[in-house]
């Protein structure tokens, strides 16, 4: 039986929809956490994946490929930590979502799943659902990467492209989900996809001997992973396996950074950051992170404000220059990986992380898939 879930904003509840009547995003009723004290990593079965601290999740584990515990490596370049969330089966930290919220439609019986995504989402999503032999039909925007592209097609997966923004695409997806083509899959609206990318907090704080660090710096679109690393730090306290959250940091895409505008007002120079070089028209290096009208913008607001965290958003210059030290210091990611790198510097500059804080940046994408 899987878990209920209710709706934050209206309070009601349901055995499954993709979002509530009222159109918010929808929560699971129940939040479940371990009793007893945090275990050593070396008491962590680290073969179970994503399950191995199973008392925090919400979702039977009925789909994986032992997808997590990504390495946690020195970055003295960048005087940081890099969580390597491009080394998971389909190249990206979307392996965490879509395995848990691949589980869930298992478990409610579904036969085919559905959704939109710019890429790694998709592949994500279309590589779990083969794994569980279900069908999944993903819409793509037409300028996803040729292999992206082909990562889907792979995997079976029916991929439609869409003519038009990004907000084109996730409306020909919901249409095709109000027609009962499918179970939308949602990396940005099922709380299953966040229950997955919270393990990446789980994974930092264990690694860590359950230190957190001072802030965490992440590429930031429909904030999967920003959100994830929230709900994940907190769980932690609430169980009383840390006592403290890390400050998190987002790196938006210029043209594309409604968090920014919303922390910053639009057009102050407040919010952006490309190192001094030209800096007009939009970071199209970044597709990863091209999102306009997140459903989940007020929550990763708060997330920010609340963990005394900012967002900034990147420029194509500076993102192509980053991504160019990244490559030659070993780190082969995908562009808008380059934007997380690029803020911190930009943090760093203004004082807003002092030389001894301790970061950890999350290296989101695979370069093997650009
Ligand atoms: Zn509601």
């Amino acid at each position: 039986m899987a878990a209920a879930l209710c709706c934050p904003v209206c309070g009601n509840t349901y055995a499954d929809r993709w979002r509530c009547e009222c159109t918010h995003p929808l929560e699971f009723a129940e939040q479940p956490l371990p009793a007893g004290p945090a275990p050593t990593f070396a008491e962590i079965d680290t073969r179970e994946g994503l399950w191995a601290l199973a008392g925090f999740h919400p979702v039977a584990r009925r789909v994986t490929l032992a997808e997590g515990w990504t390495p946690l490596v020195d970055a003295p370049e960048w005087d940081a930590s890099f969580k390597l969330e491009y080394v998971f089966p389909t190249g990206s930290f979307k392996d965490r979502g879509a395995a848990m919220v691949v589980s869930r439609a298992v478990g409610l019986g579904v036969e085919r799943v559905v959704e939109d995504s710019s890429g790694n989402a998709g592949a994500a999503i279309a590589t779990y659902a083969a794994r569980a032999g279900i069908d999944a039909r993903i819409f793509v925007p037409t300028d996803t990467t040729a292999a992206k592209l082909r990562a889907i097609e792979r995997a079976g997966a029916d991929a439609v492209r869409v003519d038009g923004s990004r907000a084109d695409v996730t409306a020909a997806c919901t249409e095709a989900v109000e027609a009962g083509e499918g179970w939308y899959a949602s990396h940005a609206w099922r709380p299953a996809f966040y229950a997955g990318t919270r393990t990446v907090a789980f994974e930092i704080a264990a690694q860590r001997d359950w230190s957190v660090p001072d802030a965490v710096v992440l590429p930031l679109g429909h904030g999967t992973l920003l959100l994830g690393a929230y709900r994940g730090f907190r769980a932690l306290r609430e169980a009383g396996w840390v006592n403290e959250i890390p400050r998190l940091f987002g790196a938006q895409a210029t043209g594309y950074a409604p968090i920014v505008a919303e922390l910053h007002g639009d057009g102050t120079g407040n919010g952006e950051a490309d190192g001094g070089g030209a800096n007009t028209g939009t970071n199209e290096a970044a597709d990863g992170i091209h999102v306009r009208e997140p459903p989940r913008r007020e929550e990763i607001v708060r997330a920010i404000e609340g963990t005394g965290g900012d967002a900034v958003a990147v420029g194509e210059g500076a993102t192509r220059r980053e991504h160019d030290r990244l490559a030659r210091a070993g780190f082969h990611v995908e562009p808008t990986c380059a934007t997380a790198t690029a803020a911190l510097r930009t943090y760093r500059e203004r004082g807003v992380l002092g030389p001894g804080a301790d970061v950890v940046v999350a290296l989101t994408g695979s370069g093997l898939k650009t």
